[in-house]
């Protein structure tokens, strides 16, 4: 599946499971007990360093990390829903852990994680924001401000919007070159790395809080 196919069935998931307003961790839990069947128990005393969620297929329950803040928890919420709604033929049950992790299977774990991030952070959102963003940032403090609204918008965490600023660097180089939205190729790292290309993400562009960076170098990188 690639990442437009798995964006498509995402959209399809938010229509049918997840349309009621996302931003607290109950609407994610109520979503997956009255639209999937499913039990949530959102404070489960994991002792397993890194273990934060378990998808429990059988039993239609899902264990979420009681250490995690309500932004986490929510992300590993819709991320355990999507081992059920896209993997439940796969294994029995999913130990998810906050990196990899060897017993894990990486290619349903990134899906269960674009799924999730596109679920709370819609692509095309975080894009039309940062078009209207985009020319008022001129420095990594200017950054960390966006970086900041853009997370309570969400209700994420800074982490989740940096990593989705990170899995979205090709998409955002494009729509800074001025590439419409609708026309932008949505392209995974690894299919990224097949097709040789290379592009900075802003989180790498804004590194620095002091230092001003001009946005130009993603232009720069685009074309090289
Ligand atoms: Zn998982």
């Amino acid at each position: 599946m690639t990442k437009a196919d798995l964006y498509t069935a995402v959209a399809a998931c938010r229509a049918q499971y997840f349309s009621s307003p996302t931003h607290d961790l109950l609407s994610i839990q109520r979503a997956c007990q009255t639209r999937l069947g499913l039990t949530v128990e959102s404070g489960a005393p994991f002792k397993t360093p890194g273990l934060r969620g378990v998808a429990f297929i059988n039993s239609n329950l899902i264990c979420i990390d009681a250490k995690l803040s309500p932004e986490r928890r929510r992300f590993y919420c819709a991320h355990e829903a999507y081992h059920f709604i896209f993997h439940a033929n796969h294994f029995q049950r999913f130990n998810c852990f906050d990196e990899g992790h060897p017993t894990q299977n990486d290619y349903l774990e990134w899906q269960a994680n674009e799924a999730a991030a596109e679920t709370l952070i819609p692509y095309h959102l975080l894009l039309l924001q940062v078009q209207a963003g985009a020319p008022h940032i001129h420095n990594g403090r200017h950054f960390h401000a966006f970086l900041k609204e853009s997370a309570q918008h969400y209700g994420v965490t800074l982490t989740m919007v940096r990593t989705r600023l990170n899995s979205l660097k090709y998409e955002i180089v494009q729509l800074l070159a001025g590439t419409a939205i609708d026309n932008i190729r949505l392209l995974s790292d690894t299919q990224q790395l097949r097709e040789g290309i290379h592009v900075k993400s802003l989180n790498q562009i804004y590194t620095d809080a002091h230092v001003q960076y001009p946005l130009a170098q993603l232009g720069l990188t685009l074309s090289a």
